[in-house]
């Protein structure tokens, strides 16, 4: 089926806006995500102080096979796909002499603004127990062999089509000794001028059975940012006079995950956004991109199970502990994997969002919006809502960088912008606010 999926794209880009491309529904395929994360369990351990250098056992052959697949994976779209790593040395109470970070990138490059980076990341790392033990077996099968396998799984999907932005397959490490890896790609993005659109963080995303027996097969949470963590005392003021508390860029970015989730209704998920940077005291390797202003959100199962999640692997009377392949439901990995193939490719396909938009309309009885015009728009489309509303519910579409709503009383409401390519695909919603100053 996946394989007379470019052609069917290849034709439907030019005809049908971007969210209707794909009537096959789940792309990903459960088989190959099982296999994959096999093959990630089969290294025996993949925790960050394990060996870089054995050729069977620990985080360095996992890596290796992991760039190793991707390169494959390039040479089957003639090259779309190059690998690239990532290394730093990081030291902290996780590993007191220090160890090599190494994240594995598998980068396609954009065909129109290389510059305009989506990333799609899982850690490759894993633990047991003890964080400090690197020798024992740490199968990682959920934790994140999963997110591993929905990346490798990502990239099989959209090298089939092209994209304006450049897309990074990332596999990070260091996630278990501090969000080492996710913080090794934040400053590279700094670094290098990348303008991230989004950053889609998978890390357990493979199970539907919850600690207390529920089972949760159809929906998937999102964790977003409301309030942006890199905000400065000045967009902090003007914000404070707007509103916009629940619609940073993260949060806007969760709402696309919504849009996209309810468009491909084939998929079978609910995107269930949670209003919170993160599961509550945890964190993931999204939030170092967050710190350094780019929209980031955690992808994570509906429900967890604890007894699979940093566990040395045992039994204890009646109860199995281990993150074990055998815990695992790949039907709803792929549906997973489906979801963020189509939520990157809306994302690619459309043009960046506007990078600011205004509200004006103060002791009138009407509500103006402008904003900055975004290169490669075909149009775009003005959402608004009540100011007690959690979701946008209306919207209007112009071609023009600015609009009046008449009637619509800008006390009462709240605003933003998305940009829209010729073929319908959406950026994120801009907010609109009080320019900063
Ligand atoms: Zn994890």
């Amino acid at each position: 089926m996946y394989k007379t999926f470019g052609l069917v794209a290849a034709f439907a880009l030019f005809s049908v806006p971007a969210h209707a491309q794909n009537p096959a529904g789940v792309e990903a395929d459960a088989a190959r995500l099982r296999a994959d994360v096999e093959t990630l369990v089969s290294f025996g351990t993949r925790h960050t102080l394990s060996s870089p250098d054995d050729p069977k056992r620990g985080i360095g052959a996992a890596r290796r096979w992991a760039a190793a697949e991707f390169a494959r994976i390039g040479k089957t779209c003639g090259g779309c796909i190059t690998v690239e790593t990532l290394d730093r040395r990081f030291t902290g109470p996780r590993a007191l002499n220090g160890v090599n970070v190494v994240n594995v990138l598998g980068v396609q490059r954009g065909s129109g603004s290389p510059d305009d980076v989506i990333i799609i990341s899982a850690h490759i790392d894993s633990r047991v127990s003890d964080v400090a033990d690197f020798t024992s077996d740490a199968p990682g099968a959920n934790d994140d062999g999963s997110g591993s396998a929905l990346v490798i799984e990502a990239a099989r999907i959209l090298s089939k089509e092209k994209f304006a932005p450049t897309i990074i397959y990332a596999l990070l490490s260091g996630e278990e000794q501090g969000l080492w890896g996710g913080r090794l790609i934040a400053e590279t993005a700094q670094a290098r001028g990348w303008q991230v659109r989004a950053l889609l963080n998978n890390d357990i995303v493979g199970n539907t059975e919850g600690q207390d027996g529920r089972r949760v097969a159809d929906r998937v949470r999102v964790f977003s940012e409301g309030i942006r963590a890199a905000e400065s005392t000045v967009e902090a003021m003007a914000r404070r006079g707007s509103g916009g508390e629940d619609d940073g860029p993260s949060r806007a970015l969760m709402r696309a995950a919504q849009r996209v989730g309810k468009a491909r209704s084939d998929i079978g998920l609910e995107v269930f956004g949670v209003r919170r940077p993160d599961r509550f005291a945890r964190g993931g390797d999204h939030l170092p991109a967050l710190e350094l202003g780019y929209p980031a959100i955690r992808f994570t199962v509906g429900v967890e199970n604890y007894d699979h999640q940093h566990q040395d692997v045992r039994v204890e009377g009646e109860r199995k502990f281990g993150d074990t392949i055998d815990e695992m439901d790949f039907a709803y990995l792929a549906r997973v994997t489906s979801l963020n193939a189509a939520l990157v490719r809306e994302l690619a396909s459309a043009p960046s969002a506007p990078a600011s938009a205004m509200l004006g309309g103060a002791v009138t009885s009407d509500t103006q919006v402008t904003w900055a015009p975004v290169a490669g728009a075909a149009r775009y489309k003005v959402y608004w809502r009540r100011a007690d509303a959690r979701d946008w519910e209306q919207s209007q579409e112009t071609t023009d960088t600015k609009l009046t709503l008449p009637g619509v009383i800008v006390d009462d409401h709240f605003a933003g912008v998305a940009a829209v390519s010729q073929s319908g695909a959406e950026s994120t919603i801009t907010f609109a606010g009080l320019p900063p100053r």
